[in-house]
């Protein structure tokens, strides 16, 4: 799957829930749904338990499906773990890399984000890497150079070809399930400075045609005035996306964002 900015890309983020039977009904009902959303691309990323009952419901329909995580390995004695090829094995065109719970609670570091990013793309992946600075961050001013620091770390001996085949995230940790969103500014302005970055690195064509996703606290009634903004290209949705009508109205939103933005 690959992305055009024109169309808004929504991955939702189950984190770690859902059983198999809610996971095959939760899939089950977005696939029905995204052939009225053929306007936005989605992604869907259940925990690794749920990977194969999700690909069955999502079979025949656009929907993507996504790991959470990975280990950049590509096999070996490493209990626990998985790889970007049994990723991409399990069905998966997408896997998220460096979420802040991962980089808070499983000490992931902007090291570990550069190699999984490789293992990554080399397994013929879209890794969708997250960026974000705390609140304690945010308050000291610090906002953008945590996030050049990240951006910086992580994407560092990337060439052209390989940074145009990855999405980023700024999910700001403060509004990461806290109900709290960026506003449509605060999140532009961030968005704005990450494409800026690229274009330092990589130059104008690539910057502009990067894909940037906002996460963090998005609901329905947030996306159409985030998706407004010219360098919001998507959302990476977390506890919006694990009921179907929420996650849904949130795709029909950001198509709507969309259009009034063009
Ligand atoms: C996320 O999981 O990446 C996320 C943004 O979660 P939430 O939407 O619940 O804040």
């Amino acid at each position: 799957m690959t992305h055009d900015r024109s169309r808004p890309l929504l991955a939702g983020n189950w984190k770690m829930h859902q059983t198999l039977a809610e996971a095959r009904a939760l899939a089950s009902a977005v696939a029905a749904a995204s052939r009225e959303l053929a306007g936005a691309d989605i992604i869907l990323a259940p925990p690794f338990t749920a990977l194969a009952e999700v690909r069955r419901a999502l079979a025949g329909s656009p929907v993507g499906l996504a790991g959470q995580n990975l280990f950049w390995e590509e096999k070996g004695a490493f209990t626990g773990e998985v790889s970007a090829p049994l990723l991409k094995d399990a069905g998966c065109s997408h896997v998220i890399i460096g979420h802040s719970e991962r980089r808070q609670h499983f000490g992931e570091t902007d090291a570990s984000v550069r190699k999984k990013i490789k293992s990554a793309l080399q397994a013929g992946l879209v890794p969708i890497v997250c960026v974000g600075e705390s609140l304690g961050e945010r308050e000291a001013g610090r906002t953008m150079d945590v996030i050049a620091g990240q951006l910086e770390g992580g994407l560092d001996g990337l060439d052209a070809d390989e940074a145009g085949r990855i999405v980023l995230a700024y999910e700001p940790v403060w509004a990461i399930g806290t109900g709290r969103t960026a506003s449509p500014d605060q999140a532009e302005e961030v968005h704005g400075f990450i494409r800026g970055r690229l274009e330092e690195s990589y130059g104008g064509e690539l910057s502009s045609c990067a894909i940037i996703l906002y996460g963090g606290s998005v609901k329905a009634a947030n996306t159409c005035s985030l998706f407004k903004e010219k360098d919001i290209d998507g959302a990476l949705v977390g506890g919006a996306s694990l009921e179907p009508g929420s996650f849904i109205e949130i795709v029909r939103e950001a198509i709507k964002g969309r259009k009034e933005r063009q």
